[in-house]
């Protein structure tokens, strides 16, 4: 049987990592449990620490760029306490969904009514397919481009390809010097699991670049406490990058034949034991080089997944996956 304390001991046991580094780290939050600051004139970022939306006000109303379950109720007491300083209306009359994945857009029912809903046309299938009340599917939607005005405010909207998601797009703020993009780079911090939880792997690797195209000076990524800057971009690539690099170094210095000789018939054993001898020796001097430079870089798991992630990729997209049979 189970005591109640076996959770409780089994947290003792958890590993000790390294400190976060104070740059990291963000702003505290307040007794409601969030921050809401201002990027640049009306645009404003709204985070619980670990998760971010962002609202612009204008003489019509809010403009609010998603609505993450975990920030919730306090979206809306992040409006009223801005809009209440700048005396201007409070009411949520747009809500733009960066992609369609529920962590990011499980509040957005909060916002009913006559708010008008925008996303890419991607998000509104894949909003349909999943069916939650708690995530209505847009009805403005967009293929490439689309240009948002709201009382002379003007957002642009782009998407330039699958990366962490099929669905997620690029939300420039020209006249704010701000740039949003979701859940590809992690200001300060490494992404977790797997590139975090990213569907397409060149087209991750591909979008900090991207984002880099645009002029701006505030980055708005969706994750932790404080806003990015182009250093954090920067950094993040090189970490990547690093990661590539190894995984096609071991991928070519790891002989796999001892792994299939070891295991004789038993041909996915052999293919565990060279992929994850690779994976561990890619992600090694990765793990010891941005350890206290990156945020939880040392959480091995994740920079593991992610050299797996990275290493397939290199074998399936890029090739060759191995040598031609003579
Ligand atoms: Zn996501």
């Amino acid at each position: 049987m189970t005591s109640p304390d076996s959770g409780a001991s089994s947290a003792a046991a958890l590993p000790d990592y390294a400190p976060i580094p104070r740059s990291a780290l963000g702003p505290a939050l307040n007794e409601q449990g969030y921050h809401v600051g201002r990027v640049e004139r009306n645009l404003y970022w709204v985070t619980d620490g670990v998760y971010q939306a962002a609202f612009l006000t204008t003489p019509d109303g809010v403009v609010l760029f998603d609505a993450p379950p975990t920030i919730g109720h306090n979206l809306q007491r992040a409006v009223d306490e801005i809009a209440a300083a700048e005396g201007a209306p409070n009411t949520v009359t747009h809500l733009v969904y960066s992609h369609h994945h529920d962590d990011h857009t499980g509040a957005a029912s909060l916002f009913d009514g006559d708010v008008v809903r925008i996303g890419h046309e991607e998000t509104r299938r894949l909003l349909l397919r999943d069916n939650n009340p708690a995530r209505p599917a847009p009805e403005v939607t967009f293929a490439d481009r689309y240009t948002l005005e709201v009382a002379g405010e003007r957002v642009e909207l782009a998407w330039h390809g699958p990366n962490h998601s099929p669905d997620n797009i690029y939300i420039h703020f020209p006249d704010h010097d701000a740039l949003m993009m979701i859940d590809v780079v992690n200001a300060g911090w490494v992404p977790i699991y797997n590139l975090n939880l990213s569907e397409d792997v060149p087209g991750y690797i591909q979008a900090p670049a991207t984002a880099l195209d645009y002029p701006w000076t505030h980055f708005i990524c969706g994750h932790l406490g404080r806003l990015a800057t182009r250093e954090d971009v920067a950094v993040h690539q090189a970490y990547i990058a690093d990661i590539e690099a190894s995984a096609r170094e071991a991928l070519t210095t790891v002989n796999p034949v001892p792994y299939y000789m070891h295991y004789g018939e038993n041909f996915w054993a052999g293919v565990k034991a060279h992929l994850d001898t690779v994976t561990e020796r890619a992600a090694a001097p990765i793990i010891a080089k941005y350890t206290g430079v990156l945020a939880a870089a040392d959480i091995e798991i994740f920079t593991r997944t992610t050299t797996f992630a990275i290493m397939q990729s290199l074998r399936l997209d890029s090739g060759p996956s191995g040598p031609v049979h003579p």
